[in-house]
């Protein structure tokens, strides 16, 4: 497959899309591996985890460069991005050494448990953050002593397969983590259904991931899910006005909207909202989009044109949009900031994901109005509330369906704690101290001390 520069449309790489029968043959050398990976001690497995951190630490610049040519990524994103990648994998390369088990109080013997590892784990990725998504699933899965194929989306393959060398060359044996490109229907559907692959991490579409569910029901393989999303910005009137609407571009143009996290719904307490609009104007037109490669540019293009055709859908002509940011006119798949309003919330803007830069703005009566209009989609992500009131916030997040809420911040993701989601965005969690859960079967051993 040729894969493009989005943002000069430009072939900057070929890449081999392979089979069902090549997913099979990586399955036998996953396999095979799962006993020696299992034994490296803990020690040892931290260690090599440790030594991959400093590997991709010291290959940040080209993988950065690299996802800003695949992705599209800007260049502050990018690094970003790469370091996360390191921070993930130094984060979970202390997990081997604490992968406590339990002893629990009982008659007539001592009961233990044990965290085994799964055995082959596929992790299928999807093109927004090809490298750090690709990392959440990699990183607890082999620190709890797993073998890993994964499955890159069919756009960004570039980055994987340079992790997938830097792991060799931070001394993890082959075999243990693979990356197979492919197409989704053929290589990603052949690891789902594979007899002898343990596990599914996938992140992706809700509709896709419906069905990775089904296919994976027939060998009760464990999946972990992480969907799309429809995420409210909520500002109260109450609230540091200038603060959030100077936060509101970024919490959903970040890489072009590309976020499964955005805040693509701005919900806006309505003795507010003709403010919060005259501040969020000159917010959204200063978001500069641009040339990736660029430290001045807050924005880049969209993956593909037939991304870029499913996001403009959402603005047909005449929409109502009440302002927007520039982009450049091309080559590449660019795409202006956008704001919606007024909008009706049965318009397919307020409810279905978009995956671009374009957000619907909907004022609100009061609180119960807020939490009615946030949960109003089959999705439970992420969110955010702006108010001064501590127990308003509380109050609010506790009723708001979904997984990662921040108050007066943007923030979704942070890798020490918990993150997925409620609803239609998916099933368990990845990340913080309890991703290891995802990746371990409980194993529980009586020993009769008593006769
Ligand atoms: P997608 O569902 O089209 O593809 C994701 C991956 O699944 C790709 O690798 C694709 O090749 C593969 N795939 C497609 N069909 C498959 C099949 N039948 N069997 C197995 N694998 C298959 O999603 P996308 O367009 O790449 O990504 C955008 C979506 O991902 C958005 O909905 C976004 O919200 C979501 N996302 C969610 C999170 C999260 O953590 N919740 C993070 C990032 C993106």
């Amino acid at each position: 497959m040729k894969i493009i520069n989005p943002a000069t449309e430009e072939v900057i790489a070929d890449v081999e899309l392979r089979d069902a029968a090549a997913v099979d043959e990586a399955v036998v050398r996953a396999r095979a591996a799962c006993a020696s990976w299992r034994a490296v001690s803990p020690v040892d497995r931290a260690r090599l985890l440790r030594r991959f951190a400093e590997v991709v630490d010291q290959h940040a610049d080209e993988l950065a460069a690299l996802e800003i040519a695949n992705a599209g990524h800007t260049a502050g994103n990018a690094r970003w991005e790469a370091g996360a990648v390191r921070d993930v994998l130094a984060y979970f390369a202390g997990a081997p050494e604490r992968n406590f088990g339990r002893q629990i109080p009982v008659a007539g013997g001592v009961d233990v448990t044990f965290q085994e590892p799964l055995g082959v784990v596929g992790v299928i990725v999807p093109w927004n953050f090809p490298m750090l998504i690709m990392t959440w699933g990699v990183a607890p899965a082999l620190a709890a002593g797993n073998t890993v194929i994964v499955k890159p989306a069919e756009w960004t393959p570039l980055t994987a397969l340079r992790l997938a060398e830097l792991a060799l060359e931070a001394g993890i044996p082959e075999g243990v983590l693979q990356v197979v490109p492919g197409e989704g229907e053929v290589a990603g559907a052949r690891l789902a259904e594979h007899p002898d692959v343990n596990k599914i991490v996938f992140t992706g579409s809700t509709s896709v991931g419906k069905r990775i569910m089904v296919t994976a029901s027939a060998t009760l393989k464990r999946v972990t899910l992480e969907l799309g999303g429809k995420s409210a910005n909520i500002v109260f009137a109450d609230a540091d006005l200038e603060a959030a609407a100077a936060a509101a571009p970024g919490a959903v143009f970040d890489n072009a909207g590309q976020d499964c996290c955005a805040r693509s719904r701005i919900l806006v307490q309505r003795d507010a909202h003709d403010r919060f609009m005259e501040l969020l104007e000159p917010a959204v037109k200063a978001f500069r989009v641009g040339d990736p490669t660029a430290d001045t540019s807050d924005m880049g293009p969209l993956i593909s044109a037939e991304h870029h055709a499913r996001v403009s859908s959402f603005v047909p002509d005449g929409a109502p949009v009440a302002f927007r940011g520039e982009a450049p006119a091309g080559p590449g798949y660019w795409f202006p900031p956008t704001v919606l309003a007024p909008i009706a919330v049965s318009d397919r803007a307020f409810t279905e994901e978009i995956f671009g830069p374009v957000v619907a703005v909907v004022p609100f009566r009061d609180e119960h109005d807020a939490i009615r209009l946030a949960n109003a989609t089959p999705y439970g992500l992420s969110g955010s509330i702006w108010t001064r009131d501590v127990g308003r916030a509380l109050r609010v997040t506790r009723a708001v369906e979904a997984g990662n809420l921040s108050v007066n911040s943007n923030s979704s993701v942070r890798h020490w704690t918990p993150f997925g989601g409620f609803k239609q965005s998916g099933i368990g969690r990845e990340l913080g101290p309890d991703a290891l859960d995802a990746f371990t079967e409980t194993k529980n051993v009586f020993i009769a001390t008593e006769s």
